[in-house]
C-alpha cells in the first residue's frame, strides 16, 4: 500500500489526472490536487477523496505554464513521494496555420512544466529516500498523426526527459516511467471532435470510430481508473526495477 507517501498530481481537477487521484488515494497514499483555477468546487474534489477514502487530501492552485508556479506547488505540497505529472492541453491545426502562441502553451504545459516540478521535486525524493516519477506521455509520445505538431513534439520530448531522469536516478530507490494512453473520453478529447470534424468535414460518431478510434484496435476508449490503476502499478514494489520505459494503454495502437 502506498500509506504514508503523498502523491502531487499536476493538472487534476479533472479527467485522467483526477482519475489517478482518485486511484492513488484507494491505495493509500495522500494526495496534492492541482490545477491553475482556485474554485470551490476544486477544493470540493478534493474534500471529496478524502472523506471516501480516508487520506489527506488537499488542492493547490498553481498554472502549469509558468516554471516558478511549478516549482512553487512542489514546495507548497512539503512532502513529494510520487509525482505525477498530467496537465496537458491540445490544439489540432495543420502546421503551416498553427498559432504561435498554442504551440508555445502546449510546449510550456505538456513539457516544460514537468521539467520544472521533477526538478523541484528530486531532492526531496532523494531526502525521503524513495520516490516515483510517472509523465502521462500520450501514444503520441510514441507516433504521429497529422495536425497536432506541438503536442506530438511535447510528448515525444516527455518521453526523452523520462528516459534522462531515469538515467540519473538509477542506482537511488527512485524511478521514472511515462505512461502513453491512447484515446481516453476525458474533457480534453471532447474538445478536439469538433476540430477535428472540420478537418475531416465528418460528423461525431464517424470522426469517434473512424479517425479518433481508428488506430485503437480496441475499438474502445480507456478508462480513466485503468490509467490510475496503472501508475499506482509504477508506485508498487513490483515496480522497482521498472524505470526509463513506457507503458502503453492503448487498445493496441502503438502495436499496429
Ligand atoms: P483534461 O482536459 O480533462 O485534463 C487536463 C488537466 O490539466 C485539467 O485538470 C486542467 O485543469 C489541467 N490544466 C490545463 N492547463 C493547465 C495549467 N496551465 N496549469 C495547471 N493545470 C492545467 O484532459 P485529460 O484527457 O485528462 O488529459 C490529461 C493528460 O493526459 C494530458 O497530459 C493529456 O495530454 C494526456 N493524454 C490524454 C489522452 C486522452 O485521450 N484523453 C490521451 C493521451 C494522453
Amino acid at each position: 500500500s502506498l500509506n504514508g507517501k503523498t502523491a502531487v498530481i499536476t493538472g487534476s481537477n479533472s479527467g485522467i489526472g483526477l482519475g489517478i487521484a482518485w486511484e492513488m488515494a484507494r491505495a493509500g497514499a495522500n494526495v496534492v490536487l492541482n490545477s491553475f483555477t482556485d474554485n470551490e468546487e476544486d477544493h470540493v474534489l478534493a474534500r471529496q477523496i478524502a472523506d471516501e477514502t480516508g487520506v489527506s487530501a488537499r488542492y493547490i492552485k498553481a498554472d502549469m505554464s509558468k516554471g516558478a508556479e511549478c516549482r512553487a506547488l512542489i514546495g507548497q505540497a512539503g512532502d513529494c513521494d510520487i509525482l505525477i505529472n498530467n496537465a496537458g492541453i491540445q490544439h489540432v491545426a495543420p502546421i503551416d496555420q498553427f498559432p504561435v502562441e498554442k504551440w508555445d502553451a502546449i510546449i510550456a504545459i505538456n513539457l516544460n512544466s514537468a521539467f520544472h516540478t521533477t526538478a523541484a521535486a528530486l531532492p526531496m525524493m532523494r531526502k525521503a529516500g524513495w520516490g516515483r516519477v510517472v509523465n502521462i506521455a500520450s501514444a503520441h509520445g510514441l507516433t504521429a498523426s497529422p495536425y497536432k505538431a506541438a503536442y506530438i513534439a511535447a510528448k515525444h520530448g516527455i518521453v526523452g526527459m523520462t528516459k534522462t531522469v531515469a538515467l540519473e536516478t538509477a542506482e537511488e530507490p527512485i524511478t521514472a516511467n511515462a505512461i502513453c494512453p491512447g484515446y481516453v473520453l476525458t474533457p480534453l478529447v471532447e474538445a478536439q471532435i469538433p476540430d477535428t470534424m472540420k478537418e475531416y468535414d465528418m460528423g461525431r460518431e464517424e470522426v469517434i470510430r473512424n479517425v479518433m478510434l481508428a488506430r485503437q484496435p480496441s475499438k474502445e476508449f480507456a478508462t480513466v481508473e485503468q490509467l490510475g490503476g496503472t501508475a499506482v502499478f509504477l508506485c508498487s514494489d513490483a515496480a522497482a526495477q521498472i524505470t526509463g520505459t513506457t507503458i502503453s494503454v492503448d487498445g493496441g495502437w502503438t502495436a499496429l
